[in-house]
C-alpha cells in the first residue's frame, strides 16, 4: 500500500492529523494507496513556508526561476513511464491516454511557462510631460485547487504560472487523484526546488482546501472545479478582497450543420463525446444536428459509439476506461432515470459495463446516446461529466443559436460548417469562452482560456495566467513639457 505525504518547506511529511484517506484505483474498485487527511494547522505550516521562501524566490532573475522550471518539465519527461501509469491507476483513464496526453501536457505547462515568462512585459504610455510604466510584480502566497479528472495536467496548468511570475504556492490536488501530485513533489525535492516554494498538501475540499480559501496570508485562489464549488469560493473569497481564476463546469454544445465534412465531423463527435470517459470540462454533451441530415447522423454517430471498446485501462486496445470513482458513477447512473422520466430514448448504453478479470469490481459504464429530449431538458441543462451525450435536432440556424446558448454555462462550443460566414457569426454570438470551428480540443497554450456565465470568472493560459499570477503596478513619472 502506497503511504502519501504532504511537500511542506522543501520536506516529505506526514499531515499532523495522522489520520489518511483511502485512495481507490476506479478501474479495480480496491484501496491501493493512501493520501494525507491534512486540515488547518498544514496549511499553516505550507503558509509559512512560503511566506519564508517569497522574498529570495520572487527576487530571483527571471533566468533562474525559469531554470527551475525547465528542470521540473525534464524530470516529468524522465518519468513520463511512470508517471502515466500513476495516472491512469489513480483515475482509471487509458494508459494510452495519460501516456499521449496528461503527462506530455504537464511538462509542456512548465516548458511553456517557463519560457513564456521570459517574453512577459508591460505597457508604458507617454505623453509630453509625464512617461508611465507598468510594473507586474509578483504577489506572494497564492492558492491552486484542482481538480480530479485531468490530474497532473490541471495542477501544473496553474501551479507553473504562478511560480514563474514569482509566487510561492500553497497547492492541493483533488483528493480521489492524489498520486501524480505526490511525484511531483519528489521531482521538486529532486530538482533542489527551493524550500518553501510549492507547497503540496492533500486532502478533502471541505478541509484543507477551505483553509486554503479561507486564508488570510493567501491573497490570491487559482480554482478548477465545479460550478457549485467555484460558488462557494467566491463567497469565502469576497469579504477578504482576493484575488480568484474560477474554471468551472460547463453544458458543452456540439452544432452540427449539413454541410459539415460529414467523415471528419463523426469521428472528432464521437471523441469530443467519449474521450477520458466524458470527463473532460470541454467535452460536448449537447449535440444539436441539422435536420436534414439528423438520420443520417444518429446511424453513424450511433455505430461508431458501440464500436469503442470498454475494459483494463491497461489495455492498449480499449478505448473506454473506469468512471473516477463510485459516487461519480451512481451520479452518472441516476442520470439515466432522470431521462426515462423525462421521455429521452437511450440508443445505446444507459448501464454499467461489466469488465472482466482484475477489473471485475471496476467502475465502468457504457457509452450513453440519449434522443427525444429538448433543450429545456435535465439532461440538456445539467452538467452530467461522464460519457453520455443527448442528442438534438434543429431546423434554422438561428434555433440553433438558441439552442446552443439556453444553459446557465458557457465553457466551450464546437460548430461544425464549411459556410465561412456562418463559421464567423457563430464564433461571434456562441456565449462561451473558446469556440472551435470544424475542430475540438486544439490546444495553443498561448491563448486565453475559461468560461462565461456559471462556468469561470477570468481567463487561464498564455499572458492571462501571468498577468492573473502578478499585480499590476503604474508608475507616472514626470519629465517636465
Ligand atoms: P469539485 O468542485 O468537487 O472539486 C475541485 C477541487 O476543489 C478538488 O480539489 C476538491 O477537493 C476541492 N474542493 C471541494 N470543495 C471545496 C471547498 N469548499 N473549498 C475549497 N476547495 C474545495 O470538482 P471535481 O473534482 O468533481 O471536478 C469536476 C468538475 O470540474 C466538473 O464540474 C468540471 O466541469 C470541472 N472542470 C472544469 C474545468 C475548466 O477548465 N473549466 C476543467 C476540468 C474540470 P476534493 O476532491 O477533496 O473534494
Amino acid at each position: 500500500m502506497k503511504i502519501l505525504t504532504n511537500y511542506i518547506d522543501g520536506k516529505l511529511v506526514s499531515p499532523s492529523s495522522n489520520e489518511y484517506i483511502d485512495i481507490f484505483n476506479p478501474a479495480e474498485g480496491k484501496i491501493y494507496a493512501k493520501a494525507p487527511r491534512s486540515c488547518a494547522k498544514d496549511i499553516e505550516n505550507a503558509v509559512s513556508a512560503a511566506q519564508s521562501a517569497f522574498s529570495t524566490w520572487s527576487r530571483l532573475s527571471v533566468d533562474e526561476r525559469s531554470g527551475f522550471l525547465l528542470r521540473i518539465a525534464e524530470k516529468i519527461e524522465q518519468r513520463h513511464q511512470g508517471l502515466a501509469l500513476a495516472e491512469t491507476n489513480d483515475n482509471g483513464k487509458p494508459l494510452w491516454l495519460s501516456k499521449a496526453v496528461d503527462i506530455p501536457r504537464a511538462a509542456a505547462n512548465f516548458r511553456f511557462f517557463a519560457t513564456a515568462v521570459e517574453h512577459f512585459c508591460s505597457e508604458s504610455y507617454s505623453n509630453e510631460e509625464i512617461t508611465n510604466y507598468t510594473l507586474r510584480q509578483p504577489i506572494g502566497v497564492v492558492g491552486c485547487i484542482s481538480p480530479w479528472n485531468l490530474p497532473l495536467y490541471l495542477f501544473t496548468w496553474k501551479i507553473a504560472p504562478a511560480l514563474a511570475a514569482g509566487n510561492c504556492v500553497i497547492a492541493k490536488p483533488s483528493e480521489i487523484t492524489p498520486v501524480t501530485a505526490y511525484m511531483l513533489s519528489e521531482i521538486c525535492e529532486e530538482v533542489g526546488l527551493p524550500r518553501g516554494v510549492l507547497n503540496i498538501v492533500h486532502g478533502y475540499g471541505a478541509e484543507v482546501g477551505a483553509a486554503i480559501t479561507l486564508h488570510k496570508k493567501i491573497p490570491v485562489i487559482s480554482f478548477t472545479g465545479g460550478s457549485k464549488t467555484g460558488a462557494q469560493i467566491a463567497q469565502s473569497a469576497a469579504p477578504l478582497f482576493k484575488k480568484i481564476s474560477l474554471e468551472l463546469g460547463g453544458k458543452n454544445p456540439n452544432i452540427i450543420f449539413d454541410d459539415c465534412n460529414f467523415e471528419r465531423m463523426i469521428s472528432e463527435t464521437v471523441r469530443s463525446s467519449f474521450v477520458n470517459q466524458g470527463q473532460i470540462c470541454l467535452c460536448g454533451s449537447r449535440i444539436f444536428v441539422e435536420k436534414s441530415i439528423y438520420n443520417k447522423f444518429i446511424d453513424a454517430f450511433v455505430a461508431k459509439t458501440k464500436e469503442l471498446t470498454i475494459g483494463d485501462p491497461l489495455d492498449p486496445e480499449i478505448k473506454q476506461g473506469a468512471i473516477v470513482s463510485e459516487d461519480h458513477m451512481q451520479k452518472i447512473l441516476s442520470y439515466f432515470t432522470i431521462a426515462k422520466k423525462e421521455g429521452g430514448t437511450i440508443l445505446c448504453g444507459g448501464k454499467t459495463y461489466e469488465a472482466a478479470d482484475r477489473c471485475k469490481d471496476g467502475w465502468f459504464i457504457e457509452p450513453t446516446v440519449i434522443t427525444d429530449l429538448g433543450p429545456h431538458s435535465r439532461i440538456n441543462q445539467e452538467e452530467i461529466f461522464g460519457p453520455v451525450v443527448s442528442v438534438v435536432p434543429f431546423e434554422t440556424e438561428e434555433q440553433a443559436l438558441e439552442f446552443a446558448n439556453c444553459t446557465p454555462y458557457g465553457l466551450s462550443a464546437t460548430v461544425w460548417t464549411e459556410n465561412l460566414t456562418r463559421a464567423h457569426r457563430f464564433s461571434r454570438d456562441l456565449q462561451a469562452g473558446v469556440v472551435w470551428v470544424n475542430c475540438w480540443l486544439v490546444r495553443d497554450l498561448r491563448t486565453p482560456f475559461g468560461g462565461m456565465k456559471q462556468s469561470g470568472v477570468g481567463r487561464e493560459g498564455g499572458l492571462e495566467a501571468l498577468r492573473f499570477f502578478t499585480e499590476p503596478k503604474n508608475v507616472s513619472i514626470y519629465h517636465g513639457p
